[in-house]
Order: structure tokens, then C-alpha cells, then sequence
């Protein structure tokens, strides 16, 4: 049996819980989540980390920090997880879902512009399979027309995106803000857990207090006011230090984790590059993107393809499994969809296949899998 997914353990995880666990803080914003912001402040130089129980938390802490009114529109792929977009329809967006590009299933960013309207807040460009939408782009758009722009960086920790000018940044340090995710399905996991990232200066203040149920508390903690109150909207978006420290094992270890992630996804790109005739295409890394080996997907020529290839794996014990239905045919919003076809997100639905991913992935089991695709 090769599962599609194995969450990975370093080893020093319950080590790390029963230290937090006997320092007798094991509530929130104790030592081991200082150590985890520590240490994507220092490695990737975001402004303000603020862990979060889940991405879905961070993104919706980015709704409210950017003030999102009924009928404020936000621009997001179709082709994503709903979180992208629920936490923004939560406060009463509307939500304007663009298209995937040809060659990826990432944000077609030459869509956008079109799709702007005096009521567009924001964009959420998600960073598919860790590899980088083209934030220059992005970026150029939300100056010009005064945008906010957050990244959905779920499935992209460690990995960066060069602009024209040969400047590289770690995604989720260019947007206003970022949302990651260590849910147990991404390279470094806490279980459920994610993290919020801001870049403009302007929303840390506020940040924490939404973070803490609308309290200054964190101000009070730090000595800077003499009592802490209800200042504005929040809610209990903090994790206790027990995911902390679970996620500080997963961290020490980042590097040894991304080199063996790297190599699993070179070995089966070498392999199904060998597949001529295929009935699929592997998938593309543009110039100006890093992999971060979150994931490797074919996408099938169409959806017999794929499904006849998943056929064929399951009796081998394999499971290989498709990934996002396009958002804007949910039964939640086809009634709300402004009737745009969005044919890429609609390919990728039909047709992108995920293969089994994780650390203890050996080549022999590559070898297995790959066998079913030759
Ligand atoms: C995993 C994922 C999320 C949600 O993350 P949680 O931590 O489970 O809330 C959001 N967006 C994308 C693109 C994801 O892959």
C-alpha cells in the first residue's frame, strides 16, 4: 500500500510538548511560539509572523484587518481551496474568481486587470504547488489601482520568486500580508496549524489584537499599557504552545526536510520524463519561480485519462488523488457567479492528478508508482 499522503516526524516532537507541558504555560504566545516567529522573521525576513491554529484563521484575520465590507469585491483563482475565498465572503465579499493560466494552475495574471471593478479590495493570488504566481504582475496591478494583496502561501514555505529586476523574495514576503499553512498534508506540519504574515507595517498593531479576541492583551504582556480591554473585533485565532512546540521540531529540521522532498520530486521527474506517448504533462516551473517539492502532478490530456490511471494504481495499492473542484461551479456559488466560463480551472479540475508525496517516499516506491504510468 503507498498512501497518498504520511505526515513525517522528526522525532522531537513529544519531547518538545512535554517541555511545554511542564514549564506549566501552555497557552499561547509562550516560548516556543516566540521561537517559530524568531525563526521565519530571521530565515525569511517577513516584517511580523503571528502563528495561527490554521491558514484558514490567517486568512480570515487578513479579511478583517483589511477592513472587508458587504460587497467589497476580492479577486481569487477558481481553481483553489475554499478557505482561499471563505474567509473573505465571511465578511460579505463577493468574490470575483479568475481563471488558471494554460501552463499552470496558478492565477492567470494577465486576466486581472479586466476583472477590476471601483469595488475590487483585493487580491488573493495562491501559490499552486508552492511554485510562485508572477507577482511582479500582481504586485503592479494592486499599486496602480490601490489593492491590497494577499498571498495564499498554504503549500509555498520555502520557496521564491525572482522580479525582472533579478531581486529574489521567499513568497509570502511580498504581498501586504500572507497566510501559511502546517495543516499535516504540507512539507512542515503541526497537525493543524498556520501563520499569519505581514509585511505592511501598518496592520501589526491591529493584527495582534485580533488575534486576541479584540484585547490589547499582547501590549499589556509586553509591558505597555498598565491593563488590557476589549479595543476592537477579534476572535481566538491563537494556537496553544503545545502545537508551538510540535511545529518548533518540524522547523529545526526544515532543511533536511526540503533536501529529501527535493530529491523524491527529481527522482519521479526523471522517471515519467522517460514516458514517451504519454497521455499527460508534468508539471511546469516558470523562470521566475522556485519548486519547493510540495507536490508532483500530472495533468491528463482529459478526464478519462486520469481516471482510467487512477484505476490502474488502486489495484496496485496506490492512491494517487485529483485535487480542487473550480469554486465557481460549488454548489455554494454557481448561483452567485457572474457566468464566466473559466475553461483552465475546469481542465485541472477534470484533469490534474496528484501523486503519492512525503519523506518516507523511498525510490523503490517511486518506481512502483511510476510503472503504472509507462
Ligand atoms: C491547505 C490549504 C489551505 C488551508 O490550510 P488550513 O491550515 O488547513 O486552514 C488554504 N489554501 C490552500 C491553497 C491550501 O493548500
Amino acid at each position: 500500500m503507498i498512501p497518498f499522503n504520511k505526515p513525517f516526524l522528526t522525532g522531537k516532537e513529544t519531547q518538545y510538548i512535554q517541555e511545554a507541558v511542564a514549564s506549566g504555560k501552555i497557552s499561547g504566545d509562550g516560548v516556543f511560539t516566540k521561537k517559530c516567529h524568531n525563526f521565519f522573521e530571521t530565515k525569511y525576513g517577513f516584517k511580523k509572523c503571528l502563528l495561527t491554529t490554521s491558514c484558514t484563521d490567517a486568512l480570515e484575520m487578513a479579511a478583517i484587518l483589511i477592513n472587508i465590507q458587504p460587497g467589497d469585491e476580492v479577486i481569487a483563482p477558481s481553481y483553489t481551496f475554499v478557505s482561499t475565498v471563505n474567509a473573505f465572503v465571511l465578511r460579505g465579499a463577493k468574490i470575483v474568481f479568475a481563471d488558471s493560466r494554460a501552463d499552470h494552475p496558478g492565477i492567470d495574471e494577465d486576466g486581472i486587470e479586466a476583472l477590476i471593478t471601483p469595488k475590487t479590495k483585493a487580491i488573493v493570488p495562491v501559490h499552486y504547488a508552492g511554485v510562485a504566481c508572477d507577482m511582479h504582475k500582481i504586485m503592479s496591478l494592486a499599486n496602480k489601482y490601490n489593492l491590497f494583496v494577499i498571498e495564499d502561501a498554504a503549500q509555498a514555505i520555502d520557496s521564491f520568486y525572482k522580479f525582472p529586476d533579478g531581486t529574489v523574495k521567499p513568497l509570502g514576503s511580498i504581498g501586504h500580508l500572507a497566510a501559511f499553512s502546517f495543516h499535516e498534508t504540507k512539507n512542515i506540519i503541526a497537525g493543524e496549524g498556520g501563520m499569519l504574515v505581514i509585511n505592511d507595517e501598518r496592520f501589526i498593531q491591529r493584527a495582534e489584537i485580533i488575534r486576541e479576541k479584540g484585547t490589547n492583551r499582547s501590549a499589556f504582556f509586553r509591558g505597555e499599557v498598565d491593563k488590557y480591554g476589549w479595543v476592537d473585533v477579534g476572535s481566538s485565532f491563537l494556537p496553544s504552545e503545545i502545537i508551538a512546540a510540535f511545529l518548533w521540531a518540524q522547523l529545526e529540521n526544515l532543511e533536511k526536510i526540503q533536501e529529501k522532498r527535493q530529491s523524491i520530486w527529481s527522482y519521479y521527474g526523471k522517471r515519467l520524463s522517460k514516458c514517451f506517448a504519454a497521455s499527460f504533462q508534468l508539471p511546469d516551473v516558470p523562470d521566475y519561480a522556485t519548486n519547493n517539492a510540495h507536490m508532483f502532478y500530472l495533468v491528463f490530456n482529459n478526464l478519462e485519462d486520469r481516471s482510467l490511471a487512477i484505476e490502474k494504481c488502486k489495484k496496485e495499492g496506490i492512491h494517487p488523488v485529483f485535487h480542487y473542484l473550480s469554486l465557481h461551479k460549488s454548489e455554494y456559488y454557481k448561483n452567485k457567479h457572474d457566468g464566466r466560463q473559466l475553461n483552465n480551472s475546469d481542465h485541472y479540475s477534470n484533469c490534474l492528478l496528484r501523486l503519492p508525496f512525503y519523506y518516507e517516499l523511498e525510490e523503490s516506491n517511486i518506481l512502483s508508482i511510476c510503472k503504472n504510468f509507462e
